[in-house]
């Protein structure tokens, strides 16, 4: 994989003027807070910039600072100097804000998911980074590109989000380090946090609890996974968004290993969400066999199939890698 250094992604950063700034369909913390700390940063160093997701801002990321540039892709394709791919760790996952840039003369790849195959012109991809977040923070003060409050809470939300609110063991001494120096750009800790994970609607609540109806544990208790049907979707009105971090609440029981979370598409597909508590169980494997990716304690998938076929699928295959008979 081609590693460019900060200097040559900063140097084309300077050079070209018309930007599009990218990230994954359905969005994490992660990628809308990279996005837009990017586009700050460079709309402060006087560039066009352009903002797209396939899903546009999602409503709880409503608070970020700039929020407002970032739109859902028009249909109408448009040609740029530069687009950044930010947080993508495959091209087809920039979805439709992908196919809407005609033309880039150079694409640019920031990402820290170790399956990222590396496409694009320059790349830079560090999968010890636990956030993309994080990697921009660090371009950005190598750079002596712009920074500031509105900026800083960007990458903060980037950076708690994908960390578990530093608690993950991807977190690091530095990213400790860098909290504190975006809490000394303007960010207020508390604020944000409040935002971020104590202002969930309601129904986010509601599908818990008609998660936790279908929780099942395999293999003694080391595997738990729940499911959400098209029809309890519906019938909570629940948008995508609202299942985020839900799979938390398995992954935090006692004795479990591995925690899937199973959701119905209307594409005739299934979408996977694991996460691990094992150095020794990668998921991020177990997805690839899938066709997805991810990191080796969080990854995903789309997998074709009804709920009940998808489901044997995965738990024979998580099987293949942990002893589900003791
Ligand atoms: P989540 O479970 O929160 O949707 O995703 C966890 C991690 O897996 C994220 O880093 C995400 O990028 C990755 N991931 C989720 N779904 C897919 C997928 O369908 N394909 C790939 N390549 N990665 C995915
Ligand atoms: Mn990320």
């Amino acid at each position: 994989m081609t590693k460019s250094t900060f200097a040559e992604i900063g140097g084309v950063l300077r050079a070209h003027q018309r930007f599009a700034v990218l990230s994954h369909v359905r969005p994490d913390g992660d990628a809308l807070g990279s996005q837009l700390a990017l586009a700050l940063s460079l709309q402060k160093l006087g560039k066009d910039v352009t903002v797209w997701n396939e899903d546009g801002l999602l409503q709880k990321y409503n608070f970020l600072p700039g929020g407002e540039r970032l739109t859902q892709p028009p249909r109408e394709p448009q040609d740029f100097d530069a687009a950044v791919a930010l947080d993508t760790a495959t091209q087809n996952r920039l979805g439709t804000a992908g196919e809407s840039v005609r033309s880039a003369k150079t694409w640019i790849n920031i990402d820290h998911h170790p399956s990222n195959p590396g496409y694009g012109d320059l790349v830079y991809i560090d999968p010890t980074s636990p956030a993309t977040g994080q990697i921009l923070f660090e371009l950005i003060q190598t750079e002596q590109l712009p920074m500031d409050r509105a900026i800083a809470e960007n990458l903060f939300v980037a950076i708690s989000t994908d960390t578990g609110s530093f608690q993950y063991p991807n977190t690091t001494a530095r990213t400790f380090e860098i909290g504190a120096e975006l809490l000394r750009c303007g960010v207020d800790v508390g604020r944000v946090s409040q935002l971020l994970y104590e202002n969930y609607p309601r129904r986010r609540t509601e599908l818990l609890r008609e998660l936790l109806g279908t929780m099942r544990f395999e293999a003694g208790g080391k595997i738990a996974s729940f499911s959400l049907s098209l029809k309890v979707a519906a019938d909570l009105k629940v948008k995508p968004e609202d299942n985020e971090g839900l799979i938390d609440h398995l992954r935090a029981i006692h004795g479990v290993i591995v925690a899937i979370f199973f959701e119905e598409l209307t594409d005739g597909k299934v979408r996977v969400s694991m996460r691990s508590k094992s150095e020794e169980v990668d998921v991020s494997a177990i997805c690839q066999k899938f066709g997805g990716g991810g990191h080796k304690l969080a990854a995903g998938t789309r997998v074709r199939g009804t709920l009940a076929e998808v489901e044997q699928k995965i738990l024979k295959a998580i099987c293949d890698v942990i002893d589900c008979n003791s």
